[in-house]
Parts: structure tokens; sequence; C-alpha cells
């Protein structure tokens, strides 16, 4: 059987020891068969049930291409629902605790806009939100994705059950055309198969059916 440690991945030292402390010790399958492409700089599509570990995938993907001293927006996280997108920030920032003042940032809709422009001003490494306050504040002029190097869909098929479609195009439309693109779904129906043939490029496609 293939080594599934997190150390054979060419992951930086501090985000592999944090996985010691994290006690992450093995790969779940996703994690195993999506990283190594995930951090050749490739877009990937993973496909795999709740539980199976696709934070971590994406998660260690963006945080090890970050640059901690270029203090600019460079990863973007769009999730369903206010619900996942926290879920998703805190994994980060349990993934991230070895990467001294990053700033993850939560911006969803249901919220008051008021302190998100304030955090906004402030700056962030990496924004997690739902589709329609990203798109917003886009719209707006308050979020510049100039320097995205990496931009995620999770649970893309459930951004697109609630209508998120457009929302998506047009921040697709603003990102860089140089990054690299994630797309998690647990479903891959012939909605997600034209968005992800439209905004990925050359994609691998991962399906796992375990959640080990
Ligand atoms: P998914 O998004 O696929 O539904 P999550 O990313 O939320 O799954 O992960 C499910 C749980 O498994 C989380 O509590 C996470 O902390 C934990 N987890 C993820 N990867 C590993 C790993 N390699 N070893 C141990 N626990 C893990
Ligand atoms: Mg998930």
């Amino acid at each position: 059987m293939q080594s599934s440690k997190f150390s054979i991945l060419t992951l930086k030292k501090p985000l592999l020891d944090n996985l010691t402390t994290l006690g992450y010790s093995e790969m779940t399958e996703i994690q195993s068969q999506s990283l190594p492409s995930i951090l050749k700089g490739k877009d990937v599509i993973g496909q795999g049930k709740t539980g199976s570990g696709k934070t971590a995938a994406f998660g260690l993907g963006l945080l090890n291409k970050l640059d901690v001293k270029k203090f600019r927006v460079q990863s973007l996280v769009l999730c369903p629902t206010r619900e996942l997108a926290d879920q998703v920030a805190k994994e980060l920032r349990k993934l991230a605790r070895a990467i001294h003042n990053i700033k993850i940032l939560t911006l969803c809709g249901g919220m008051p806009v008021g302190p998100q422009i304030g955090s906004l001003e402030h700056g962030a490494h990496i924004i997690v939100g739902t589709p329609g306050r990203i798109e917003d504040h886009l719209q707006k002029g308050r979020l510049n994705l100039m320097n995205l190097n990496m931009l995620v869909l999770d649970e893309a098929d459930r951004m697109l059950e609630m209508g998120f479609q457009n929302s998506l195009d047009a921040i697709v439309g603003q990102c860089p055309d140089d990054r690299q693109t994630l797309l998690f779904s647990a479903t891959f129906p012939d909605k997600i198969k034209a968005i992800s043939s439209k905004i990925l490029k050359q994609p691998e496609h991962v399906k796992v059916t375990s959640v080990h």
C-alpha cells in the first residue's frame, strides 16, 4: 500500500509540523489523491462525501502557496452558506496556526455589511465567503482580487442549487486568468461539468468514495 503520510508531500515545514501537533498523522483518501496535483499547481476537481477531509485538501494547497509577507488577498474560498464558510474558516485557522500574522476573513450574506467594510479596509490574506456577498463587495470596489493565486469553490453543487450561478460568473470574471482553481462537490451533475469546463484549466478529476 502507498504511504499516505503528509510528510511525502512538498509542504512547508511549519505546516507539516502543525499537522503533527493537530494529530493529523495520515492523509485521508481525498487528500492523498488530490494534494500532489494541488501542490504542483494544477486545477483539480475533487469529488467526495461529507467528512472526507476536503477542507484540508484545499486548505493545505492554498496555505502552502501563501506569502504572508504580502498583505493582499491571495486566496478566495466560496461556500454555499454562512455555516459552511464559518466551518471552513475555523479549519483553515487551525491548519494555519504555524503561520504568524495570517489574516483570514469571512464575508457572508445575512451579516451586517458595515463591519465587513471595516475589516476589508484592514486587509486579509484569505477570504472565505458566500457568493452573493462577495459579488456585492467586488461590485462596490471594496474587494480587489488582482493578487489572487487560488480560487476554491467548495460544495459547488450546493452553490448552484442555491442559485449562485450568476454571482459565481461575476466573481470568476474578476479573478486573474493565471490563478489556480479547485472545485469540490459531493455530486457531479451536468451543471457542475459545465461550470468546471468554463472556469478550470485541464483539471484533474479526483473521485473518492471512502471518507477515510
Ligand atoms: P468535508 O469537507 O470533506 O466534509 P472536512 O474537511 O470538514 O470534510 O473534514 C472532516 C473532519 O475531519 C474535520 O473535523 C477535520 O478536522 C478532520 N480531518 C481532516 N483531515 C484529517 C486527517 N488527515 N487526519 C485527521 N483528521 C482529519
Ligand atoms: Mg466541506
